[in-house]
């Protein structure tokens, strides 16, 4: 139970007109975040999904949900704030018994971190009841709310997925695999979806397939759906496929069946999943998220050469990157950092006072490996560049000679509409105030060089135009509405104060 923290409401606060517009009503446009769904009738569905989201526990920290359809008990759910083992005990995954089930780990993107918009959601139309698990952002949901609530009722939430459940709970369809095929020609962005409805799961994709979503075999006779591959082989399930774009997934006891909902146009599959979010072991577009970071490694040693002693990764998302770049510069490769590993990624944190006390908490240095060595620090992208500072300046403490900084991916200089947390407002990027040369000034590096274009491309080994690249490019593959650009687009001419407040180069 959570007890609301202006006005001591209980979860599940009824008080949607609230004057104190507090975090339960705040906005909530778009998650990255991990989803999975499966039909396995007389298996233990609760306890299936739970594996599957501790798989994906990677994609979001603040909430987990589990949804299951019983054909008596109809449809129960638990969800609540934190990590998976948090929110879920053995006693309450013996209580959710049924034949299906989706569950969600989320953070939030530009949203409040609040019980009130953990997920799956719930909705009820025509046709029945139903859940939604989304991970996505759509570009239209500001829009799309304005107008549902004009039409009225008013709705319980002010989220992308909660504009998904308005527009479904009100549709006149008669079942809802014709309301989401309706709803998928309304909304604009980045979903990939999983929906529990009574007896089947359902999954879309968004025309771009923006986000991950894979298809899974169980046993042989059931079915799964999951962001990504690794959550099919942490329960035991095979890879059959990706959804692809604008597809539409039903599973129900007659097994599966697909339907071309929207005709994709271009791909436009993130690229930042295989530079940082996605899991190492995972495989997108039939490539391994794990090599794909080696060769970016490879290939930003040959772009950018330097004389040094140890390449050292800043764990763990830098580790394949590091040990890519050791291999062509033939160079030692070690640790120069020791990570507390019970320490959420800092990236994810929901705001910046927490991600900077995150960096001290996560990451020691290894002062006996690093001490009067020239280094290769190997990281694999700056977003704000609030966590690089305090870690060059960690590693000058314990004795580091020379300091060359090597990131896997060119500057983040746009802001991502789609649901992946790389900025709140542009002025948050580093990159888009400043130039190479400044960044490595601030940050106190003696040598800074970021992966291009051209060589994040051939590392993942696929044409560019199956990818959004827009945060590096501002080639942006759904048009993405004025009012939202504008929102992230305050540029802001100087430091901001919480840089100023970083460690002095040296
Ligand atoms: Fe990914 Fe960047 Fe595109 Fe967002 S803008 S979907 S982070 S490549």
């Amino acid at each position: 139970m959570y007890d609301h923290p202006v006005c001591g409401q209980a979860d599940g606060c009824p008080n949607v007109t609230c004057d104190v517009q507090c975090a339960a009503r705040r906005t909530d446009w778009g998650d990255a975040c991990g989803v999975f769904g499966v039909f396995a009738p007389g298996q233990d569905v609760a306890r299936i999904t739970y594996f599957g989201l501790y798989a994906l526990q990677h994609r979001g920290q603040e909430s987990a949900g589990i949804a299951v359809w019983h054909p008596r008990e109809e449809m129960q759910h638990h969800k609540g704030m934190g990590l998976c083992f948090q929110v879920f005990t053995e006693q309450i995954l013996r209580s959710l018994q049924g034949d299906c089930a989706i569950g969600h780990v989320r953070y939030s993107t530009t949203g409040s971190s609040h019980i009130y918009n953990a997920q799956p959601m719930f909705g009820e139309g025509k046709f029945g009841p139903f859940a939604v698990a989304h991970n996505g952002n759509l570009v239209n949901a500001h829009q799309l709310h304005e107008q549902l609530e004009m039409q009225g009722p008013e709705m319980a939430g002010i989220s992308d997925t909660a504009v998904m459940v308005a527009l479904l709970s009100r549709s006149s369809a008669d079942t809802l695999e014709e309301a989401i095929i309706e709803m998928m020609g309304i909304i604009k962005g980045a979903y990939s979806l999983v929906l529990l409805a009574p007896e089947k799961i359902i999954a879309v994709r968004d025309a771009h397939g923006v986000r991950p979503l894979c298809i899974g075999r169980l046993n042989g006779d059931h079915w799964v759906i999951a962001s990504e591959t690794c959550a099919l082989h942490t329960i035991g399930a095979d890879f059959i496929r990706e959804v692809e774009p604008g597809e539409m997934i039903v599973i129900d006891k007659d097994g599966l069946s697909a339907t071309e909902v929207l005709k994709p146009t271009r791909k436009a599959c993130c690229i930042f999943e295989f530079i940082y979010f996605a899991r190492p072991d995972s495989h997108i577009y039939g490539r391994s998220v794990y090599m794909s970071r080696q060769r970016m490694g490879h290939l930003l040693a040959q772009q950018a050469p330097v004389e040094a002693d140890l390449v050292i990764p800043v764990p763990e998302s830098g580790i394949p990157h590091a040990m890519g770049y050791a291999e062509v510069a033939k160079i030692p490769y070690g640790e120069g950092f020791i990570k507390n590993r019970y320490i959420h990624r800092t990236f994810i944190a929901p705001d910046q006072r927490l991600r900077e006390l995150g960096v001290k908490m996560k990451l020691a240095p290894l002062k006996e490996a690093v001490r009067g060595k020239r280094l290769i620090v190997v990281d694999d992208s700056i977003v704000r560049g609030t966590t690089t500072g305090p870690e060059i300046a960690l590693l000058r403490e314990a004795g580091a000679r020379e300091i060359h900084l090597r990131i896997n991916c060119p500057p983040i200089k746009w802001g991502c509409f789609y649901g992946v947390d790389t900025s709140a407002g542009r002025s948050e990027l580093i990159a888009a105030r400043m130039s190479v040369e400044e960044i490595r000034q601030h940050l106190g590096a003696d040598s800074l060089e970021y992966l291009n274009m051209k060589n994040l491309i051939a590392a993942v080994g696929l044409p560019k135009s199956n990818f959004c690249t827009a945060c590096f490019d501002n080639q942006y593959p759904i048009p993405v509405p004025k009012e939202l650009k504008v929102a992230k687009a305050d540029v802001a001419p100087a430091k901001s104060a919480e840089e100023e407040k970083q460690p002095a180069p040296s």
